[in-house]
């Protein structure tokens, strides 16, 4: 229910665990944080409320300058640790909000091709969409590319790369994010109020809009993948 990413210069677990803290209001019933460290995607999931997470992190955090989290309020498996975003396969792990409505022939097709799952989730379709691309050697553009038009339904997705620190794609199609400039950093979330801490300074992405987003800023692409330039606004949020 809620969504944050974070790529930055410095550590982002306790920041993006704050984030969601912010985004408790909007109800939910289990969290997960993943980072990125030496080409590993460090994960950590808990159910129930967020202090469950706080206490995972405390006896094994999450090192890494760059990293997603997210708040999941369930639609599609039930409420336990497995099914917790993200969800992480071979080169990739994503946080999603919202529903992918045609997830059964998407995963069908997928354990045809000998994918693997591990949740009930109508989320982890996606991680194996785009994993399977960077594996056939497409570059993390290129991946999101080929897979969102496969996607029905509504969506705001965050997705870090194991081989790619620095990096995170997000799209949105259906359920709200937003783009947040910092200095040296650059921030993906739900909403303004989630990164009000971090930063005021936001760009809403429109219907269809996906976005690569380093430490330099944010290169937003509409849905004919088209460079686009969406105005910064400022949040006027405070922390
Ligand atoms: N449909 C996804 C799930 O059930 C995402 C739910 C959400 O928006 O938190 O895991």
């Amino acid at each position: 229910c809620g969504i944050i990413g974070i790529v930055g210069k410095e550590a982002v677990s306790d920041r993006l665990v704050d984030g969601l803290k912010r985004m408790e209001y909007r109800g939910y019933d289990s969290a997960g944080v993943c980072t990125v460290e030496n080409s590993q995607l460090i994960r950590r999931r808990a159910e129930g409320k967020l202090f469950n997470l706080v206490n995972v992190l405390k006896s094994d955090d999450a090192p890494g300058h760059t990293g997603i989290a997210h708040t999941r309020w369930a639609t599609h498996g039930a409420p336990t640790t497995s099914n917790a975003h993200p969800h992480a396969t071979g080169e990739v792990a994503l946080v999603h909000n919202g529903i992918i409505e045609n997830f059964k022939p998407l995963r069908d097709e997928l354990i045809k091709r000998g994918r693997q799952f591990e949740s009930e989730t109508d989320t982890e379709v996606v991680a194996h969409l785009v994993s399977e691309q960077v594996e056939d050697g497409k570059s993390p553009e290129e991946a999101v590319q080929a897979v969102l038009p496969q996607l029905r339904g509504a969506f705001a997705l965050a997705i870090a790369f194991r081989s790619h620190p620095g990096l995170l794609i997000g799209a949105r199609l259906g359920s709200p994010l937003v783009v947040g400039y910092g200095d040296g950093e650059t921030y993906l979330g739900s909403d303004a109020l989630a990164l009000a801490p971090l930063t005021q300074q936001i760009s809403y992405l429109e219907e269809g809009d996906w976005v690569v987003v380093t430490e330099d800023g944010a290169t937003i692409y509409d849905n004919q993948n088209k460079a686009v330039e969406r105005e910064v606004t400022t949040s006027g949020v405070s922390a």
